[in-house]
């Protein structure tokens, strides 16, 4: 008998975690940050406290109640007493590994709190950009993916109250094992990579875990398959697993509109081929009933940028490296020059280890490196190095400011505090190229945006306006975004194509949506609930 249970990911569009048993093998597949229920209680001034570990995430019922997965120095004093009454407390040996099915933080943020030793299954993309984003971000102690540091339970000097703090050194790292890569195939290059900025300041210290990514996946106690997406970010995949119930497939996020789709369409027939016992199906955009393609946005972006003299800023999401390369395209057609943000250009150039067609910032025209004001005496290693290697693509505010129409800055509204030193001339343009807002606190942050563009005399193309009817996207403006996820009927032709026995929907606030278009037909449908089992 093969258990699924649905510890996130249900009724909601991220935060998925599945616990999959097989006798005494478990795999989770994917161990996301459930951003919903995380703001339910939190915001940016009131947040878990790293001093208190697992004691937060477990009480407000953002990680599952399960002991024995979860590493041990961030145990508060008498954790799990607290908890060993509760319905859903359970207690296991551990699990096999975690199959990750892309480096969005709601799928794989939460990697955080598990035990140092349990392997992560992933392509080679994700684990290299999950460490770019690590490196080149401000990782909470929640969202450390690829490696922490250990803390220890002691009183801060002069005070009572005992908390769990970092130690200095030595910092773990994870074991990624790679899914896509044949055994010896990872470069000196990206070997390199793997480790740097990872070592702690001072002498290394001999008992400093670091590990490389193993190549290949036949060290899991399943049998595994990964099998490249197409997604808004890239390295993305669906894994199937065998198990004594047959092969599940999980699908991860997934389209089949974008540059990529000709991955999404092979998953399709290989997991079809396999004839699977079930299909655990993202349903993020069920109701939507067609899509925008990214040829489409190619084409709405270029009109919009050749419409302008001034300033250009393109506001688009952070790692969707195919919108990046759209706007690349597009200034490249218009004569000018896409100068991105430092994180953007390290995550390009950490790709291009791995992918050598991704373009190559030393000698792509088109591209340029913003550097941003910071107030740090010691600038991370990987930006001090990044700099460095880069240092004739460099731009800072006053060259953009003395050659206003030469630039497309690839900025987002939490960029926008560069403008003062910019000082964009009236009649720039802001072009959106990214979702609506989803939330009360986007709202609160479409409003913001709304006032910088207004106070410095911007023009807007594609940015959505408050309206009676909620925020929507001026007339004339439409298509200048593409999704990440299927629409609809894409996700019914992946169900049926693949043709599961079994179909589980996750990652959706629609799920139903499947029951009413497949049910009654050769597949059954199951709608997992939030904490709940499904047996296989
Ligand atoms: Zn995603």
């Amino acid at each position: 008998m093969v258990r699924l249970t649905f510890y996130g990911g249900v009724n909601e569009i991220g935060g998925n975690k599945i616990l999959l048993e097989d006798g005494d093998r478990r795999l989770l597949l994917d161990f996301g940050f459930p951003y919903k229920r995380h703001k339910l209680f939190y915001e940016e001034y009131l947040k878990p406290r790293p001093g208190a570990g697992l004691l937060d995430p477990l009480a407000m019922g953002l990680l599952p109640l399960v002991e024995g997965i979860y590493r041990d120095d961030v145990e508060a004093a008498d954790l799990w007493p607290r908890f060993r009454e509760a319905p859903q407390y359970r207690k296991l040996d551990g699990v096999d590994g975690v199959l990750l099915s892309h480096a969005h933080l709601d799928h794989s943020g939460h990697i955080s709190f598990l035990r140092h030793d349990i392997p992560v299954y992933s392509t080679g993309v994700t684990a290299f950009v999950a460490k770019a984003i690590q490196d080149s971000g401000r990782a909470d102690f929640d969202q450390q993916v690829c490696y922490f540091s250990p803390r220890e339970r002691r009183c801060p000097t002069g005070l009572r109250q005992e908390a769990l703090i970092s130690r200095r050194a030595p910092k773990q790292q994870r074991r990624f094992c790679i899914g896509d890569i044949g055994p010896g195939t990872l470069g000196a290059a990206a070997a390199e990579f793997w480790e740097q900025g990872f070592w702690s300041k001072g002498p290394k210290q001999e008992e400093e875990i670091k590990s490389q990514p193993v190549a290949g996946v036949d060290g899991c106690a399943f049998g595994l398959r990964c099998l490249p997406v197409d997604h808004s970010i890239p390295g993305a995949c669906a894994w199937c697993i065998e198990t004594g119930a047959g092969w599940l497939v999980y699908s991860g996020d997934l389209r089949l509109h974008g540059k990529r789709a000709g991955l999404s369409r092979k998953f399709m027939e290989e997991a079809a081929g396999l004839r699977p016992r079930a299909l655990i199906l993202e349903g993020t955009n069920v109701q939507r009933e067609a899509n925008v393609s990214e040829l489409e946005v190619y084409r709405h972006g270029l009109k919009a940028v050749r419409s302008a003299d001034g300033l250009v800023v393109a506001d688009f999401a952070a790692r969707d490296v195919d919108r990046l390369l759209t706007f690349l395209q597009i200034a490249r057609e218009t004569g000018r020059r896409l100068a991105v943000l430092p994180r953007d250009a390290y995550l390009l150039k950490t790709m291009r280890l791995l992918e050598p067609d991704t373009p190559d910032i030393a000698r792509e025209e088109g591209l340029a490196i913003y550097q941003d004001t910071t107030a740090s005496k010691n600038p991370s290693l990987w930006l001090r190095n990044l700099c460095q290697e880069y240092d004739s693509k460099l731009v800072l505010a006053r060259d953009v400011d003395s050659a206003q129409g030469e630039f497309i800055l690839a900025f987002s509204f939490f960029d926008l505090n560069e403008l003062p030193s910019i000082r964009p001339r009236p009649g720039s343009l802001y072009v959106y190229s990214s979702s609506e807002p989803h939330d009360e606190e986007q709202e609160i942050d479409f409003r913001r945006l709304h006032n910088w563009l207004e106070h410095f005399g911007f023009r807007s193309f594609g940015l959505p306006v408050e309206s009676a009817d909620g925020w929507q996207v001026p007339e004339g403006e439409a298509g200048l975004h593409a999704s990440g996820h299927a629409c609809g009927p894409d996700l019914l032709e992946l169900a049926r194509e693949i043709g599961p026995e079994l179909l589980i929907p996750v990652h959706s606030e629609h799920p139903e949506y499947y029951l009413d278009s497949l049910g009654g037909r050769r597949t059954e449908v199951l709608l997992p609930t939030a904490g709940g089992t499904i047996e296989v």
